[in-house]
């Protein structure tokens, strides 16, 4: 790798933790927690169940009749679609998981 290559691919992985702890300590002043979805079309049969029932509109349905995540930062964590998959496509985890623990965790 080129010295510019890898003050381009520094500056850039830089630019992604100044956005990653931004966002963190923005939805912390909030008291806002974020998820991601994450949906395994392999999987998925497109019955729709996760559009329907979610009930923050976190998914639409797209021409091909798959789900697709139009309002993640709308996702309130309730797991329902996760839980209602009939296929288990959907996997629901925490945005910015605070990696320390505290002492009194006990680990
Ligand atoms: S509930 Fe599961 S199988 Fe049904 S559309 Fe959503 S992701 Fe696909
Ligand atoms: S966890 Fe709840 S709010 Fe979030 S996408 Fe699934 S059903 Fe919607």
């Amino acid at each position: 790798m080129t010295p510019e290559e890898e003050t381009v691919r520094n500056s850039s992985s830089t630019e992604v933790q100044d956005e990653y702890w931004e966002k963190k300590l923005e939805m912390e002043k909030k008291g806002k927690k974020l998820f991601k979805q994450q949906i395994f079309l392999d999987w998925c049969k497109g019955c729709g169940i996760c559009v329907a029932f979610c009930p923050r509109k976190v998914y639409e349905m797209d021409e091909m009749g798959s789900p697709v995540i139009v309002r993640p930062d709308d996702c309130i964590g309730c797991r329902f679609c996760e839980l209602h998959c009939p296929d288990f496509a959907i996997t629901i985890i925490k945005r910015y998981p605070d990696r320390r623990r505290r002492k009194s965790d006990g680990s």
